[in-house]
Order: structure tokens, then C-alpha cells, then sequence
């Protein structure tokens, strides 16, 4: 057994849904059943319930198929933008390898972020979309993302057609993540869906009193309360060249806007901390390079690079036990 490469004991937890210890790490219920494999894998026993797993079980490099350093060569390549066939051959791998392991490693990624990603405490948002392609030239795939502007951390990125379902669910997803989705500060482009859409994501319903219960229900309306601000940012361009630069103030006080601008030391209203995300993502992956060759042929494999981590080792080797959905 390597103790270099193999993670200690009371970090892992019984995978067993129904163990009474399940998901719960340092109970000392873990025992080694055998060593076994190039890597010295160890298989546990829980105390508890009995049951056997491997150790990687709940992993990003579980049941990987290739030895351990290289899944996670692989996964450090695609981090770094190499397309599948760099990393296929930089690592001395099958395409199909890299292919198979991506998905799963993207997977793990986006499973992780579901999880640990709750309840943020955040003072301002940016949100811009990605133009991308999939399969074709013939077919569109954004990306959206919603980014914290003073830790440049990426709350949210959804995928798919370039229209109000798209930010919808961009959003919906960036709201569930805050502690407070009422004490922000959105900053965006001027696509009217996110003005549209802000007061319902971001807002606090009431429904109006009614004094009868005849009739149709009342729709629900959204107050912006004053910890809430909604600014977009419109560029102008003529051919390549930026014209103009207007800002609107759509929802919510200025002066919250301009707390927030003051914290950040800003001067002005802006979007630039996610177009230079925009732009760093466009080198780190091969399927988001500007007249690249190298697009995502599958929507999986798209997906799978999408959500920030896909390389993050550190992320690939937790244990995240099977996934309860949130409510
Ligand atoms: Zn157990």
C-alpha cells in the first residue's frame, strides 16, 4: 500500500445508504478487508453494516480501468485545455479512455459542486453566456455562468439553447445556491430575459389580500426590497469596434449598486470579472476555443468539461457518497 497516493481511513466513509454511519467520516467503523491492484486499493468492511466497498467507491477514479496516475494525468491534461487526442497522446492512453473518463470525471465535478456549493454569503453577481458548438457548426451550445465578483468564484454554468429557458435555469440554480438570494447585487449584459426574470428569481413574493376566495387566485408578485439591485450593462459595438457603453439601472436603489461598486473598488457599473472568466475559459477548453477544430463532438463531453473542477485532483480523489437529491 502506498500511504502517499492512498488517502487515510477516517476521510472515508461507509457508502451503504441504509448503514446507520453512512456518509459519516473518523466513526472508526472502517476496516481493511485486502489490498489489492497496482495502486494498493484497499477494500473496507463498515463494522456497522457489514458491507464491503472499495475505497474509491463514491470517487471520481472509481472502477477508472487505467492506473491511478494516469486517470489522473488525464484529468490534469483536460484541465489545462489539451483537447481529447493531446491528452490521448500526451498520456499514452486510447482515446476512448480519455473519452470514458471525462464524462465520469465531469460528473464527479458537477456532483461536487451540487453539494458543497450552498448557502454562500455574497455581496455582487455577474452573469455573461459563452457562444459554443456541438457536434457541428450548425449547432449552437451556450454556456452560462453566474460569477462572484469579489472571490471570482463560479456559483453556477448551464448549458444549452441561447434563450429565456437558458437563463431561467441560470438563475434559478445561482439563487438556490445563496444564503440570501434578497441581499445582492446582479451585474449583466442587457439581454431583456434577466431583466424580465430578475424580480421573480431574486425577489420576495407576496400575494395580494383578497377579500373573497371566488374566482381565480391572484398572481404572485415580487417586491425588490432595498438589499436588492439589478444593473445591466449595454455595449454598443460599430463592426468590431466598441461604440458606447450605456447602464441601466433596472431594478432596485442605486445607491445599493454603488455600495457594492465602492466595496470592490469599482468606479463604474461593470461586467468585467466575467468576460475575463469568458476568456479563461475559452483557452482552458479545447470545445470553447474561437475556430477551434477541436469542438465537443457529443453533448456529454461538453457538459462534462463545463462546470469549473473536471481537472481539480484534489476534488477527483473525495469520496461523495450516493447522491440524496435536494429538496
Ligand atoms: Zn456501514
Amino acid at each position: 500500500m502506498n500511504e502517499y497516493t492512498r488517502p487515510p481511513l477516517t476521510s472515508l466513509a461507509c457508502v451503504h445508504p441504509a448503514c446507520e454511519l453512512f456518509g459519516q467520516t473518523g466513526q472508526g467503523n472502517l476496516t481493511i478487508r485486502k489490498v489489492y491492484g497496482r495502486d494498493g486499493i484497499r477494500y473496507l468492511r463498515c463494522r456497522v453494516c457489514q458491507y464491503e466497498f472499495s475505497e474509491r467507491k463514491g470517487t471520481a477514479l472509481w472502477n477508472c480501468k487505467v492506473p491511478e496516475a494516469q486517470a489522473i494525468a488525464v484529468a490534469e491534461h483536460l484541465g489545462e485545455g489539451c483537447s481529447f487526442k493531446d491528452t490521448a497522446r500526451l498520456v499514452r492512453v486510447d482515446a476512448s479512455t480519455v473519452r470514458r473518463l471525462c464524462r465520469q470525471f465531469g460528473r464527479h465535478a458537477w456532483q461536487f459542486h451540487d453539494d458543497r456549493v450552498r448557502e454562500l454569503v455574497v455581496d455582487s453577481l455577474q452573469a455573461d453566456e459563452r457562444h459554443g458548438f456541438v457536434a457541428r457548426r450548425s449547432q449552437p451550445v451556450w454556456e452560462a455562468e453566474m460569477i462572484d465578483s469579489a472571490s471570482k468564484f463560479i456559483l453556477s454554468h448551464v448549458q444549452g439553447r441561447r434563450n429565456g429557458e437558458l437563463i431561467r435555469a441560470l438563475l434559478a440554480d445561482g439563487a438556490s445556491r445563496l444564503l440570501n438570494r434578497h441581499n445582492i447585487v446582479f451585474f449583466t449584459d442587457g439581454e431583456p430575459a434577466y431583466a424580465a426574470l430578475f424580480p421573480e428569481l431574486f425577489g420576495v413574493p407576496f400575494a395580494r389580500l383578497r377579500d373573497t376566495h371566488r374566482g381565480r387566485r391572484p398572481r404572485l408578485r415580487y417586491r425588490i426590497p432595498r438589499s436588492l439591485a439589478h444593473v445591466q450593462i449595454i455595449k454598443k459595438h460599430a463592426g468590431r469596434k466598441l461604440e458606447s457603453i450605456q447602464v441601466r439601472y433596472r431594478h432596485g436603489s442605486r445607491k445599493r449598486a454603488q455600495d457594492a461598486l465602492y466595496r470592490l473598488r469599482h468606479t463604474t457599473p461593470n461586467t468585467a470579472i466575467i468576460e475575463r472568466r469568458n476568456a479563461t475559459a475559452r483557452c482552458m477548453n479545447a470545445t470553447q476555443t474561437r475556430r477551434t477544430l477541436a469542438f465537443a463532438r457529443h453533448p456529454l463531453a461538453k457538459l462534462a468539461l463545463g462546470p469549473p473542477g473536471t481537472g481539480d485532483v484534489d476534488a477527483l480523489r473525495l469520496q461523495l457518497v450516493p447522491h440524496q437529491s435536494h429538496a
